[in-house]
């Protein structure tokens, strides 16, 4: 079994609403050398793409990022959720519906941080409705960046966001997938 597998099988609770809990290892507390590991598993498997730049929403995909960039050697920019509306023009903005807090969030991106010559690696610590990755997508349409692959720690196979980026033609590749959990905490991978 996968080492992410493992941990949330181990660590993992199961809240109503679709939501785990993995704020022990994940999202709160964080264990560093388990993100290392899913850090390395995205440098093998997007190594050879060329990629500039690490790209996350704020604020609980950033720690993932930054110990993938260390493998890439390449800079993590996250876009930041703001109030303020984009008024000087040098900021990409987008709106991203939050699954977690059921709100939606205007995030913004520096336009010197992400430019036409940057090849991106999206990534996130959960992908459920694939609203973050959407409104990171947009702002890499915004700013004329290709995006080379997308790296998840953990997707929720039961919600639509994983289906809909792949059908929407972008490489997925999410180190455990959650294809139904209960109540009663059982949790089931897809394989
Ligand atoms: P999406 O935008 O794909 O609907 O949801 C992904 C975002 O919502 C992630 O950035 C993550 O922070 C949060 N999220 C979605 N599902 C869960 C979950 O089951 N547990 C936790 N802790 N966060 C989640």
């Amino acid at each position: 079994m996968e080492f992410m597998e493992q941990r949330i099988l181990r660590d993992g609770q199961v809240r109503p609403g679709n939501i785990l809990k993995v704020d022990s290892f994940l999202n709160h507390q964080i264990d560093c050398r388990l993100l290392d590991e899913a850090g390395k598993a995205f440098y093998e498997k997007f190594r050879d793409r060329g990629i500039t730049k690490i790209l996350t929403v704020e604020a609980s995909g950033i720690a993932i990022a930054c110990l993938t960039a260390r493998y890439f050697d390449v800079p993590v920019v996250f876009a930041k959720k703001s109030k303020s509306l984009n008024l000087d023009g040098d900021l990409y903005t987008s709106v991203v519906h939050s699954f977690t807090h059921n709100v939606d969030n205007t995030v913004v991106l520096s336009k010197k941080f992400l430019t036409d010559k940057d090849k991106v690696l999206l990534v996130d610590d959960f992908l459920a409705n694939g609203k973050a990755m959407e409104g990171l997508i947009d702002i890499c349409g915004q700013a004329g960046a290709q995006i080379a692959g997308i790296g998840i720690a953990i997707e929720k196979g039961f919600q639509c966001g994983g289906q809909r980026l792949r059908d929407a033609g972008y490489d997925v590749f999410s180190l455990a997938i959650v294809d139904a959990m209960t109540d009663d905490g059982q949790i089931t991978f897809r394989h």
